[in-house]
């Protein structure tokens, strides 16, 4: 299918605009879907702009897909034509390395093909993102929407509540812990509706003095500007989990030091990297780790634990004519919660 009308980078210092793209006809086993909605992750950003470096050009961001099937290669057994899905970070995989047989497909050992700025299995053919009107997706690689949920609300889980969910639940979120959320943004507000519904005590760290009703409004029980320096002191040894969502340079240890004896920091932000401190770590004995997003056995699940607590994200639904000034307004921290694209605006 030629001439999918879709939006992209052509380089890093562009801006995105209309563009068109081919998908391929579906494959015994793919599904075509009509992308309704897509989000915007600051990963799209950092990617547009070649901030992780290797990006592939012509992008077309967008891995926070819902939409609906219309068409299905004839040996589909998952799906049907009118179902609602979503489709996360990653379209495919190898299958039979030691983490795609274990269900987290985000660590295949070959490499798994991400949604854009990355290949597909042939290693050669350039995979586009979300922010198209037409997506063909391998079956295996495509999650199931409860009935019932918004949509528009729904698309940031693919990326921000996997995310999120997969280290929340991985070091035990639960009710007389107390989580710690840094960064109140589209990562930063799922994880706190998240561990609020694991029913554990949940306070956002944010350098955003004006989030605080909002933060308490969706699900948190404190909260602390970290602007003031004081702050890390005043608190010191207080929480049994903290969740680092931060797309910024900043610095771990003053935070590390927040954490009590034996317990994590995680980090899910990927900022450029900062000087980390042996003592933060060894005087406590701390751990810090790092989360990936999650395979499709544990997105689907969190899918399923978000349409069972009324956990959505909240978001400002844009047409993709907007979507150069959604990215600023995404760096300067000016969102509540998430951009969400409605891909209408690309149809007309
Ligand atoms: P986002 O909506 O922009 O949220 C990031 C938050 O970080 C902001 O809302 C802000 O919260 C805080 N922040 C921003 N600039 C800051 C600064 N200069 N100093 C201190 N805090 C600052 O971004 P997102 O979409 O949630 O993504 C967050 C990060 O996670 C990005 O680096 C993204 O690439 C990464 N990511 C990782 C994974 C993964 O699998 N590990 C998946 C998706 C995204 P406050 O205003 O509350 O301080
Ligand atoms: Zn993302």
């Amino acid at each position: 299918m030629k001439n999918i009308p879709a939006y992209a980078a052509m380089a890093a210092k562009d801006q995105l605009k209309p563009y068109t793209i081919e998908r391929r006809e579906p494959r015994a086993h793919d599904v075509l879907i009509d992308i309704l909605y897509c989000g915007i992750c600051h990963s799209d950003i950092h990617q547009a702009r070649d901030e992780w470096g290797g990006s592939i050009f012509p992008m077309v961001p967008g891995h926070e897909i819902v939409g609906k099937v219309v068409k299905i290669g004839d040996q589909v057994v998952k799906w049907n034509v009118g179902d609602s899905v979503g489709v996360g970070c990653f379209v495919d995989s190898c299958r039979e390395c030691e983490a795609c047989r274990d269900g987290e497909e985000q660590f295949c050992e070959e490499g798994m093909s991400v949604t854009y700025n990355g290949y597909e299995r042939d290693g050669k053919t350039p995979t586009y993102g979300g922010y198209s009107t037409r997506i063909t997706v391998n079956e295996d690689y495509v999650l199931r929407i409860p009935p019932g949920m918004p949509l528009e609300r729904v698309a940031p889980l693919l990326c921000a509540g996997i995310t999120t969910y997969s280290p929340l639940k991985r070091f035990g979120a639960k009710a007389g812990h107390n989580v710690a959320i840094v960064g109140l943004g589209g990562l930063g507000h799922m994880g706190v509706k998240i561990a609020h519904a694991m029913g554990a005590t949940v306070t956002v760290l944010s350098h955003s003095a004006n989030k605080r009703d909002a933060a308490l409004a969706l699900g948190a029980d404190d909260f602390i500007v970290t602007n003031d320096g004081s702050v890390f002191e005043k608190n010191g040894k207080r929480f049994d989990f903290i969740l680092d969502t931060v797309s910024a340079k900043h610095d771990y240890n003053a935070y590390l030091g927040m954490l009590k004896r034996d317990s994590t920091m995680v980090l899910v932000g990927i900022p450029e990297p900062v000087p980390l401190a042996a003592g933060s770590l060894v005087m406590q004995r701390r751990h810090l780790a790092g989360s990936l997003i999650g395979g499709i056995r544990e997105t689907q699940e969190m899918l399923d634990f978000c349409a069972a607590h009324g956990v959505l994200s909240d978001v400002e639904v844009i047409p993709i004519q907007k979507v150069n000034e959604a990215y600023e307004r995404v760096i300067k921290s000016d969102v509540r919660y998430r951009f969400v694209i409605d891909m209408a605006s690309l149809k007309q």
